[in-house]
């Protein structure tokens, strides 16, 4: 499954309570849902999506017996979340013309943004690909030193500059090495600065025009790290970061932590970007590819 606690408290067993001794959804089951969804951290805009169509539902079919709204609740969830196309990274192939195949990671610190690029680089090392990282988060030591100590761990080569270095100037050494050695994959950290909004803005546009200078679709994948574990501040995160610059894909972190994997499915409604990666723990191998079917599942178990 997809590594989520296992809880008395997730959405599935909440619901559970709420509708004993129940045979009909009406109005108050309902408000048990919205309290429900609401409190796993799926957001009040999606949550409301979500009653709505329940509720035209029972409106239609006139009687919903309690014992099929897991099933209602399970299809509608599922159709609010983006498909992962990659389905296995093992054998993910550096699509045509894409190598190397550059991911530019975003995120605030403290989300995982370090320990998640340390366990991409182990899943793609695993996977046979020649793995290059780039130290860009400048502003902080401890974020160079990190990296730094993932490379030696992964034992993939981290390009740095050390502390307060451009960081563009890391990312176009990181990409040329990449060039250089015909490496697959290169992943490129940045500073997650949110309060400096037009700083960031400017320094992420400046790594992306001096990665162009090489491969002029790069980055190919620009990878948001959220903390799961955050609720509401995912959220705020996420529409910060997209307002900053594009994100084609998300990696939600600690999930392993919470039964409040609700915010997996909100993020992926509102923003309709596909949550790529999932982040279950502190080990090199506690990342996984997200699967929605599996993760819907392990909502409801
Ligand atoms: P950064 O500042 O965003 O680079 O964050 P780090 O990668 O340094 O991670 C911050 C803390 O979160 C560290 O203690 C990590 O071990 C921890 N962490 C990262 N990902 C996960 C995860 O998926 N689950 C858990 N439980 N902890 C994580």
């Amino acid at each position: 499954d997809q590594g989520l606690q296992k809880s008395s408290e997730n959405i599935f067993s909440k619901l559970s309570k709420a509708v004993v001794g129940k045979s009909k959804v009406d109005e108050e089951v309902l408000d048990e849902l919205e309290e429900i969804l609401i409190t796993s951290d799926v957001g009040v805009d999606t949550t409301i999506k979500v009653i709505n169509r329940i509720e035209e539902r029972v409106a239609r079919d006139k009687y919903v017996n309690t014992e099929e709204l897991d099933k209602i609740l399970k299809e509608e969830i599922s159709g609010l979340l983006e498909e992962n196309n990659t389905q296995d990274l093992l054998d993910f192939d550096i699509p045509e013309g894409k190598k190397p195949y550059v991911i530019m990671v975003v995120g605030v610190n403290g989300v995982g943004k370090t320990t998640t690029i340390g366990k991409l680089a182990n899943l793609f090392k695993s996977a046979g690909k020649n793995v290059i990282l780039g130290a860009a988060d400048t502003f902080r030591a401890a974020a160079v030193d990190q990296l730094i100590l993932w490379g030696d761990r992964v034992g993939v080569p981290v390009i740095s500059h050390g502390m307060n270095t451009d960081p563009a100037s890391v990312a176009f050494d990181a990409v040329k090495q990449g060039v250089d050695t015909q490496a697959d994959v290169v992943i490129i950290d940045t500073a997650g600065r949110l309060h400096t909004k037009v700083n960031l803005m400017n320094e992420l546009g400046k790594i992306k025009r001096v990665m162009q200078k090489f491969i002029p679709d790069a980055p190919h994948e620009i990878l948001l790290v959220l903390d799961g574990s955050t609720g509401q501040n995912a959220f705020i995160q996420a529409k910060e970061f997209t307002k900053v610059t594009e994100i084609t894909s998300l990696a939600i972190t600690k999930l392993d932590g919470t039964a409040k994997g609700g915010v997996v499915i909100g993020i992926s409604d509102q923003f309709k970007i596909p949550v790529k990666y999932i982040g279950v723990g502190e080990k090199m191998t506690d990342l996984q590819l997200f699967n929605r079917k599996e993760f819907v599942d392990s909502l409801f178990s």
